[in-house]
């Protein structure tokens, strides 16, 4: 089975220097369609030596960079989220073939790409720094001025969209960057680095090295001049690479990932919250780092509010991303047996399997909608991130014991309250650890809002304003005012 429309090339080379380039080591590894298992296409391996060109290739363009007038900068930027929308149809083919999405749901990814372009290229000629009222003998003031080369390491549940994200701050900040995608779905960022190309950047400001995290990803990391570190993925990943950045006093901007709570009290309008619990947790097949995967419900509404998220779950159809179903494939046959394996340790530890937990008789890596109830704080899909279509559900009766099951867990990126009291909707996201509180919603239009985790879902925000952070430093200017003149002779 095919995407309509879209001739996938036998390789992809990496993007260095405005060029695609062949891999230093000659090496390519397969792009597996999640729908069929089957290859459709290769990937090149970047090596350190490649690596090592990109990093040098961007510290110079970076030079220049920074240079080039803010608004000139903007207006390049801008002119990329232009061309995602020109091209936003085959991104989003292209999305959904590598990722497995449905189709719908990588044309909004790509929408949300454009915007980060476009919303970011509006702060270029903005990032102004402070006078300090430094008494009558010092004038002083700050200057936000770039780290020079970002490198960002990206995951495989939302390449495109988290490329976007990533590097359109990074560069009205004054950067230039060099992006690794995660192998398994590189090819939107690779078409995203020809779009910078050809919007104008000067060559050199983006750059793409292909490969495998532990080598080429490593490499990256690990490189002495590279100036800020940008990830998202899993905590064990983000850990290694803090300790690698340690080694060069490199800061991290770090994205982990949650194990996010959602509350439900007796009073809130059921049918909204079963509509916003499935779509919190089966978009993207569960592969979202803010999706509500532990349901928190008041044990007087909890029959009635599972009947509707089971009868939604049942309806849902299951395919390829090109048929644009309600769920597609998980990305690969790793993360397929590790979904597997959270399943079966859930029904092993005890808890209800309300519907769900098989995986369909087809060729791909496909998990039904599934949803467990009767978890407790100690099962291992109670604590662990699964990155999977399954919701774990709790009961509770008083509010403080809500609380306490929702701040039980290691993470701290997302929650949600759902309730129409306005005092205990206040209460709540101020007890709440987490970056991101929701009442009432899940997700949101979300460009402007800052994005991030508390405890170990990370480590700065992505996102808004704030991930301008990310990208700047801060430099102090003192400037004496004592008049050398006046103790000089004859002054
Ligand atoms: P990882 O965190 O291992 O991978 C994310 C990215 O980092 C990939 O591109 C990976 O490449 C790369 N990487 C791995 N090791 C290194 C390294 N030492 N230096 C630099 N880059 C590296 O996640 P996984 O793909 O293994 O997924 C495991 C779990 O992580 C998921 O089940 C989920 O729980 C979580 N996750 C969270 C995400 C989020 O949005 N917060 C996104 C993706 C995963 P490679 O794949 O070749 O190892």
């Amino acid at each position: 089975m095919n995407h309509p429309d879209i001739d996938f090339e036998d390789e992809y080379d990496l993007h260095i220097e405005g060029e695609f380039i062949s891999p230093e080591g000659g090496e390519y590894q397969p792009a597996v369609d999640p729908a069929t298992g089957g290859p459709f296409t290769s990937v090149a391996v970047g090596t350190p030596a490649d690596i090592d060109r990109a990093v040098s290739v961007a510290r110079t363009a970076a030079a220049q960079w920074r240079d080039v007038p803010a608004a000139e900068r903007g207006r390049l930027v801008h002119r990329v989220g232009e061309l995602i929308d020109s091209h936003a149809e085959e991104l989003a083919a292209i999305e959904s073939k590598d990722q497995g999405k449905p189709l719908s749901q990588a044309r909004s990814d790509v929408a949300g790409a454009q915007r980060y372009f476009e919303y970011y290229a509006g702060a270029a000629d903005k990032l102004e720094g402070r006078s300090v009222p430094a008494g009558p003998d010092q004038v002083d003031f700050t200057v936000r001025e770039p780290y020079g080369v970002s490198a960002q390491v990206t995951p495989w549940n939302f390449p495109g969209n988290l490329f976007a994200r990533g590097v359109a701050p990074a560069l009205v900040a004054g950067n230039a960057v060099v992006v690794k995608p995660a192998p398994q779905t590189a090819l939107s960022t690779l078409s995203l680095a020809e779009l910078c190309t050809e919007a104008g950047l000067p060559d050199g400001v983006v750059n793409v090295v292909t490969g495998p995290g532990d080598s080429t990803g490593e490499a990256l990391v690990s490189h002495p001049d590279v100036d800020t570190i940008t990830f998202t993925g899993s905590v064990d990943t983000g850990q290694r690479i803090m300790k690698e950045a340690a080694e060069t006093v490199t800061p991290v901007t770090l994205e982990l990932g949650g194990k996010n709570p959602a509350i439900v009290f007796p009073d809130a309008d059921l049918d909204a919250v079963a509509d916003h619990i499935t779509t919190a947790i089966f978009t993207n097949a569960g592969q979202v780092c803010s999706a509500a995967d532990r349901l928190l419900v008041h044990e007087t509404v909890h029959d009635e509010l599972l009947d509707r998220i089971v009868a939604i779950a049942e309806r849902y159809d299951i395919g390829p991303g090109w048929s644009d179903p309600d769920l597609g494939p998980l990305v690969s046959e790793a993360h397929f047996h590790r979904v597997r394996e959270y399943i079966e340790s859930g029904r092993n530890e005890g808890a209800t399997l309300l519907t769900g937990g098989e995986a369909p008789e087809r060729p791909g890596y496909f998990v039904e909608p599934t949803v467990f109830t009767d978890v407790t704080p100690a099962m291992r899909i109670a604590q662990e991130e699964i990155f999977g279509p399954v919701l774990s559900v709790f009961r509770f009766t008083e509010e403080q014991e809500a609380i306490e099951l929702a701040n039980g867990v290691d993470y701290g990126l997302t929650a949600g309250v759902f309730t129409n009291n306005l005092a205990r909707a206040h209460r709540l996201t101020r007890t709440l650890e987490a970056g991101t509180v929701y009442v009432n919603t899940w997700f949101g239009d979300t460009t402007q809002t800052p994005f991030g985790g508390y405890k170990q879902s990370g480590i700065g925000r992505e996102k808004g304003l704030e991930a301008l952070d990310s990208y700047l430093q801060t430099k102090n200017i003192a400037i004496g005012l004592e008049d050398e003149t006046d103790s000089l002779p004859g002054a």
